[in-house]
Parts: C-alpha cells; structure tokens; sequence
C-alpha cells in the first residue's frame, strides 16, 4: 500500500559546509538509505557521515516531549545523568505550560534587569530562516544585540579580516574554482577530514595538474597530493607568511597593475614586512628558508592561484592577524577576481554561512549591516515596526563572562551547545550554572541542557523544510521527509511561539514567509526566491537576475568597500596568548575528525559513526608517545592550568614531536576542559588551536 511505500525526498546534508545534496529513502518514516545528488558542490558523492550519519533522527534519547527541571535539583552535570531518561532530573510538561513558563522567566527579568539582562545562543545548524526569526526575537522581543553563535568559535577572526580588507565575509570564489587554479595554498584546514567532498575535488585538480602547496604544522592525508609541504612550528603563522610576502616585495613578484588598480596601503605592507627574511623567519618557523623562498614564488608566479584556510588560521589570539596576511598574498599578487583565483575560508558547519548572513552575529544585523548605523537601524525599525538598540551586543564567550559579572541573568540557547564547545569549560559551565532562567531548544538533552530550566524538544533537519548556505554562497532547500517525533516541534514554531508570549505579534504559517521577509532585508538574497529555490535547488549569491545562476567569483573590478578598492593589513607576528614553557611543555590542540560532529550530540548517536570512532582520542608523534614511555593504546593524561582529562593515546604520523591534538566531541573526555578562553581582539574568538599542556601516562 502507499503508507509503505518507498518515497524519494531530495534534502541537503546537515553537517559540514560543503553542502552536500542529497536523497533520502524513506519507509514507513524511517529513512532507509541515503544517496548523493548532483548538486553543485558535490556532483553526487557524498562523505561517510552524509552517508550513515541520520540515526540520531530516531535516537531512542530524542526529545519528544517539553521538559522542566524538577525543584530542588541542582544546575549541575550530575554524571549518573541519563539523557535517555531524563525524567530523575525533569518533569515532562504540556507545550503551554513550557511556553509560558520560558517566555515568562525571561519577561521576568527583563523587567527587572532591562534588556541587557538576556542574551541568545543562535546555531548554524539551523536554518536560516530559524537564524533570522531568532535574531529577530533577541533583538525586537529581548531588546538588545547579544545573540551570537558558534561562527564566534569558527571563522569569526577570517569574517573581520575579510570585512576589513575586501568588504565582504563570504568566499570570492568557490572551491570549485580549484579546477581551474595552476597553484592553491591550503593552510590550517584539513580538507580530507574536514570537508571531505570539497577534498575529492582537490585531489581531482591535483591530477590535472594544480599545484597544491599545503602550509600547516600537522601532515595530513592531502599531504600525498601536494606540491610542496611547509610544516611549521604552531603558532608562527604570522611570521612565516610575512617572510612570504618580504620575498614576493623584495623580488618584485607583485603584480604591480593590480595593486595599482584594485587596492591601497601597499607601502604600508612593503615597509611591514621589511627585514622579514625567510632567512631570519627559518628558524622562528621551523621551516627551510629556501623552503619559504620557493612556496613564495611559486604562489606569486602562478597565473592563477587560490588561497583556502581553516580554523588552523583562525582559531587563535592572532586569528585576524592570520587572515589579514592570507588576505595580502592574495591581493599582492592580484589573485582575487578570475576563474582560477581567490580567498576561501573553508565554513564548518552546514550553515555557518547562512546563519551568519541572516544575522546571528551581535555587532551587525542581516547582511553584516553595522547596528551602529543609524540608516541600517531605520531600515530594520521601519521591516519589523520597532525599535532597534543601537549598541553592539556581547559575542559567546564574552556573554559566558558577563553571567559571572551579574550582568547576564537569562538566556535562550537553540542547537547550541556551549557546555562542550566554549573554551575553559569549568568557568563556562558555571556561568551557566548561575543564569536564572535557561531555556534550551533542542533533540537531545545536551550536556548545555543539563542546566536549563526549561527544555524545549526541537525538529530535526530531515524532519523540517528550509533554507542553509555553504561555503560556496549557495543557497540551498532543505525538504521535509520524516514526521516529528512525539510532541516535537519544528523550531520556527518554538521561536513564534516564545516571540508571541515576549509580546511581538508573529504570525508566520511557514518558512517560505519568513524567507520572503529576509528578502526585504538582505540584499544578498536579490533575485533568489523560495519559489526559485524549490525550482533548481541550488542558487548562488550574489545573483544579479531571475534566471541567472549567481556568481561564483567575485569582485573582477570592484569591492563592496567604501573606495571601491581593497586595503592591504598589515601585521606584525605575535606570541601565542599561552606560550609552551618548562611546566606545560607540549602544545595542544584541538578540532573535528572526520566521523564526528562538533559536540558529538548527532553522530555519537548514529550507529555507524560512533562504531567507526567510538572513544576518546588524543593524536601524538611516534616520537611523543616513545617520550612519554608509552604505547600506542594506552591512556594518556593531558593537563593545563585549567583542567586535566584522561583518554586513549594514538599514533598519528602527521603530528609534529611536542603538540598533542584532541577532538572536541567526547564529554567523557571533554577538551574544552583545558583550552584558554583568551580571545583575538578583533574577530572576539578564542585560541583552540593552542595551549600549553603537559602529558604524562595516566
Ligand atoms: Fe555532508 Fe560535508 Fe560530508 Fe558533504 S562533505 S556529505 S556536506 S559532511
């Protein structure tokens, strides 16, 4: 009969922000099996969690029902807690009673504390029309700017730098474009494991001929595709592309037309990066002069050539400093604005892009339009018939600070998870710990959930229609396929219904509506209809016309600057925020693998992923572990001025002698114990990619 019949339902994966488009298989509402579409970015192949990573849907600890913490229980992580029976610690209630009851203690102390008494933890995992309408409701329902989300974690350092310099946040070109590059750099980023579709595509150009030059301190599988390798020491990116650009300045190998053309503050840089010899960097760095010298004429001679980075760039107190100085070989050797040619920050999550565009950022609304711009604020005032504030808000970790300042006394979190992913977790959890009033909208009772007061069961991404954006600028539809579990919601719903008790009178029916009113205020969104969307699946911004597919490369003769031209930044290098000494000798730190997500709530619980990774591990040299008297296999303690944790030991060949890595995902191991919340001044993000540990066998 039709009810089990086989449907076909074309979505996009929910991971990583390459963007996959995929098909799901359904039966009696459980997908069956999943298959990869030819979507732009991934032409029918999709990666391991793309492929296996959906069980979480049906997880038997999903949320079904609204939660409220039982008096008397303590805001704490109890560890005999079992997310999949919650009810020792909460009482399941009606959706009125948890509506009102998380509306209400918000309203509460708004009117007690003013607006600057709540803030909002956005995701970019949602949608971005649930970026939007959250970001609405902090700004129009809470009455202040604090609402961020994990981009604060990500690339929020290459955004600021990118803003600064080229005037806009998104990729100039696609990966794609790496088909058609003679040279690209990949720096900080682990594409095999990180972006892996993205990463076919590379090894796809380095067969027909690119040169890849891989500039990192860890060896990594693209290693064996690539022209030249520079492992440096962590933590002296800044020295080490400076000494690149002193060789493309002293031996003339700029392209001076360009410079002329597009961009200012050339001298500036020339006089910068003067003295800055691979010779006197060589040593600094750890990596040959001659070695320095060749990759810098390499990039600067090729015709065309790309730039891609990771959170390797961006993920220290230097991160804006990294991407400046990416941002300059780039505009040094006129590599922006051509087939072949750009500056692409690779996006972690699905829709770090999307949620980012749509305004889940506190310093600027939709589209990255300042809200201490007077015209941009009565543009908004008059879209949503309110009043806007015009002060920036609190980013992540400065929030988590401002809760144990007493400023802070309620939150809303959707999809986040910040009890795992912010840095120095113990001083983040307690911040949580104090809030007054938490309300958490969620699928599973995350260790974040752990402390809310109310808990609020939220709709999977196969079981809900909307909109995401990848790393390229496409805009992408996602398609309901399954039914909501028990009493959940999809989250647009949630967010009206918290919208409506907060006294704003919502009243969108589905999606394509709030998707039509980003329209009205995202420029970027020109010409890309929800209509269009459901049409051809896939539309890249900017699109300059109804029928035109959107540009992949940008800016051939102008920025979005004030100038119309781009800005060389300058930057002198800078010691990590914790440098390595004789007490905590070995660097660590931290990141993704390629079988788990983020904080491990969906692809821990999908069966074949956590089959493949299913402990805690910390990668070391062969050379660490024969230090440290160890074999392979066996616990290893690892241990800063902030925490301690224990967990498996594992060779891996690409880890320098004195750095340790450790993913992020495993609460049983929980990295972000240990990591140091100290933040770049410009991009507000803190310094996963280093700290200073010791190791010792547990
Ligand atoms: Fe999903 Fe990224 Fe894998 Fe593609 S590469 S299937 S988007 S996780």
């Amino acid at each position: 009969d039709s009810a089990s019949a086989e449907q076909q339902v074309d979505s996009v994966c929910p991971y990583c922000g390459v963007g996959c488009q995929l098909r799901y298989h359904i039966k009696d509402d459980a997908i069956l099996f999943v298959e990869g579409r030819d979507g732009p970015a991934n032409q029918g192949r999709l990666c391991v969690k793309g492929r296996f990573g959906f069980d979480y849907v049906r997880h038997p600890a999903r949320l079904t029902r609204p939660l409220v913490r039982r008096a008397g229980v303590a805001k704490a992580l109890d560890p005999a807690f079992d997310p999949a029976n919650p009810l020792t610690h909460f009482r399941e209630a009606s959706w009125e009673e948890a509506l009102d009851l998380a509306a209400d203690g918000l309203m509460q102390l708004k009117q007690a504390h003013g607006p600057n008494g709540l803030a909002g933890f956005g995701s970019a995992k949602c949608s971005n029309e649930e970026a939007w309408l959250f970001q609405k409701l902090v700004r129009t329902g809470f009455g202040s700017n604090h609402v961020d989300h994990c981009t604060r974690l990500c690339h929020a350092s290459s955004v600021a730098a990118l803003m600064e310099c080229i005037g806009s946040g998104a990729v100039t070109a696609s990966f794609m474009q790496a088909l058609e590059a003679d040279v690209v750099i990949l720096t900080g980023c682990n594409p095999a494991v990180n972006h892996p579709v993205a990463a076919t595509f590379f090894k796809q150009a380095a067969k027909q001929g690119t040169r890849f030059i891989i500039i990192d301190p860890r060896g990594q599988a693209m290693g064996a595709y690539a022209h030249r390798v520079l492992r440096f020491h962590p933590g002296t990116d800044v020295s080490l592309f400076n000494a690149m650009l002193n060789v493309i300045v002293e031996e003339q190998l700029y392209d001076a037309d360009y410079i002329a053309a597009h961009t200012e503050g050339f001298e500036r840089l020339k006089t910068q990066v003067r003295g800055q010899t691979p010779e006197a960097m060589a040593s600094h760095c750890g990596v040959d002069a001659d070695e320095i010298r060749a990759a810098a004429r390499e990039f600067a001679l090729a015709d065309k050539a790309m730039i891609f980075w990771g959170m390797g760039i961006s993920q220290h107190t230097h991160g804006t400093d990294n991407a400046r100085c990416l941002i300059s070989l780039a505009l040094a050797c006129g590599q922006t604005g051509r087939l072949g040619t750009g500056l692409h920050p690779l996006r972690g999550q699905n829709n770090v892009q999307g949620a980012s565009d749509a305004g889940l950022i506190p310093m600027v609304l939709p589209d990255y339009q300042p809200v201490t711009d007077a015209q941009v604020r009565a543009a908004f005032e008059e879209l949503w018939s309110t009043k806007l504030d015009a002060e920036p808000g609190l980013t992540v970790v400065e929030i988590m600070e401002a809760i144990h300042a007493g400023q802070i006394r309620g939150m809303y979190i959707l999809g986040e998870n910040p009890a795992m992913s912010d840095p120095d977790l113990e001083h983040a959890r307690a911040a949580l710990a104090k809030l007054e009033h938490l309300v958490v909208q969620d699928l599973f009772v995350t260790e974040t959930a752990q402390y809310a007061d109310v808990i609020l069961p939220a709709s999977s991404w196969p079981e809900k229609d909307g909109t995401v954006t990848n790393t390229n600028r496409q805009v992408q539809l996602g398609r309901q396929a399954l039914s909501l579990p028990g009493e959940s919601r999809p989250d647009w719903w949630i967010i009206q219904q918290i919208a409506q008790r907060c006294g704003l009178p919502w009243d969108y029916q589905h999606p394509r509506e709030v998707f039509a009113e980003m329209q009205q205020g995202m420029p970027s969104l020109n010409h890309i209809s929800w209509e269009r969307l459901e049409r051809e699946g896939s539309v890249t911004y900017p699109c300059p016309a109804d029928d035109a597919p959107g540009e992949d490369v940008v800016f051939s003769d102008t920025f979005p600057t004030a100038s119309g031209k781009a800005s060389f930044s300058p930057v002198r290098p800078l010691p990590p925020d914790e440098p390595v000494d004789r007490h905590y000798p070995t660097v660590l730190s931290t990141g993704r693998q390629l079988e788990h997500w983020h904080t491990g709530s969906m692809t821990r619980r999908a069966l074949v992923l956590d089959a493949l990774e299913p402990e805690a591990v910390a990668m070391l040299s062969p050379g660490e572990i024969r230090r440290l008297g160890m074999q392979a296999g066996e616990r290893l303690t690892i241990t800063t001025r902030r925490g301690e944790i224990t967990l498996v030991a594992r060779v891996d060949e690409g880890m320098p002698n004195g750095m340790v890595f450790v993913p992020f995902c495993y609460a049983e191991a929980a990295v972000n114990l240990l990591t140091n919340p100290a933040l770049d001044p410009y991009g507000k993000i803190p310094e996963f990619k280093y700290a200073a540990c010791r190791l010792s066998p547990a």
